[in-house]
């Protein structure tokens, strides 16, 4: 039996989703954009996708939705056409997918940029990022659900105190690990929240960037005017209308899911040995996520090793494959050391995990954690 718990990373898709979608990929193959009927029907299916997927976090008088190719293209499309002039804030808990565009925008020289710093739960400290906020600031982005602690940021207070200071603002939040687990409306005072498909049963290859209706989007991508003008591109049909169904089957477990799983979460936590690992993760962090770290001992050794005997786990970004540094910075962000950085591992949850992988994965951690500490003595 293999263990699956790297669900922030991705998830396995919803089969039922997949077989309900399935003729928009073999049957309904037509261009939406074409004017037969055939392909003018598809129109009304993103339609469609588009109300359902939007219902479900935001008022639709006053909200819409436009499909992107990702989460990352998402962040993307809302910092680059934002944050053009005076300052942009964010926090050190983001993404790499606003970090880096944030590293960007530092390098082209267009906006001063700003970091807010994290609380040791891996919250952002709301005081200091008002603090970078003055009335030069564009564009602010703070992310709901962080991916490797878990931390909840409370976005729709943060927006309402960040617009409290300067009304020009526009402000961003990054709901990835968010949207369909973490129950939420938003709130006015957002302007912009981006989300994936694929952490929720969704295919990898569709995303979404919520905007409020008044807000005018500059498009990111150009071309065929897809997406009113807002995202040139012909639309992946297969991958909206399976995600429509994934989020569907995802927003009526949500309550449910987040229940079990908090259970789930703190019984593996019971049953971890305190002698090799600590706790990063806080009680009130998203059920979905637990970090911990085996201090001392190296999180990537123990990634391979757990792989081995069957039980799949994530280590946080930083460790991924494409990293360029050893060590999370959210984890150094959030004021722990480098041995507890280097130590991490993301055990992380979907509706399909058991309580019986959970007893099993205890068992797998604690022996291998036990087996790589004799090693290293
Ligand atoms: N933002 C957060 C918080 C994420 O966890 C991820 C995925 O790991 C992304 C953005 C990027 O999403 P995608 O993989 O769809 O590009």
């Amino acid at each position: 039996m293999m263990i699956y718990l790297d669900n922030a990373a991705t998830t396995k898709p919803s089969e039922a989703a997949f077989r309900k979608a399935e003729s928009f990929a073999m049957e309904q193959f037509y261009n939406p954009s074409a004017l037969y009927k055939e392909g003018y029907a598809l129109q009304s299916e993103l339609k469609k996708a588009r109300s359902a997927l939007l219902c479900k976090v935001a008022d639709e008088n006053a909200f819409e939705w436009v499909f992107t190719s990702c989460g990352t293209e998402a962040d993307n499309q809302a910092i680059f056409s934002f944050a053009k002039r005076g300052n942009a804030v964010t926090t050190a808990g983001e993404h790499s997918a606003v970090l880096a565009a944030f590293a960007e925008l530092k390098n082209r020289g267009v906006v001063q940029t700003r970091i807010a710093p994290l609380q040791k739960d891996g919250r952002v400290d709301v005081e200091k990022l008002l603090e970078l906020i003055d009335e030069k600031t564009s564009f602010v982005s703070v992310m709901h659900v962080n991916n490797e602690i878990g931390a909840i940021n409370d976005v729709n207070a943060i927006a309402k105190k960040v617009k409290a200071k300067n009304p020009r603002v526009i402000f961003h939040s990054d709901g990835v690990q968010a949207y369909g687990k973490i129950p939420f409306k938003l709130c006015k005072e957002i302007d912009l929240y981006s989300v994936s498909a694929h952490k929720i049963g969704g295919l990898k290859g569709v995303g979404g960037l919520i905007k409020r209706k008044s807000l005018v989007l500059p498009p990111y991508l150009i071309g065929g005017g897809q997406e009113s003008g807002k995202r040139s591109g012909t639309e992946n049909v297969f991958g909206i209308k399976q995600f429509q169904y994934a989020a569907e089957e995802k927003f009526a477990a949500l309550k449910e899911d987040y229940q079990r799983l908090s259970i789930y979460r703190e019984k593996l936590w019971q049953g971890l040995d305190k002698e090799i690992f600590v706790r990063l993760s806080g009680l009130d962090g998203t059920p979905y996520i637990l970090s911990v770290s085996a201090v001392g001992l190296r999180g990537e050794v123990l990634l391979h090793m757990l792989d081995d005997k069957g039980l799949i786990v994530g280590t946080g970004s930083a460790c991924s494959s494409n990293a360029k540094t050893r060590y999370s910075k959210v984890v150094l962000a959030c004021g722990y050391d480098e041995k507890t950085a280097d130590g991490v591992l993301r055990l992380s949850f979907s509706s399909l995990t058991t309580e019986e992988e959970i007893d099993k994965a205890v068992e797998i951690l604690n022996e291998t954690g036990r087996e790589l500490k004799r090693r290293m003595q």
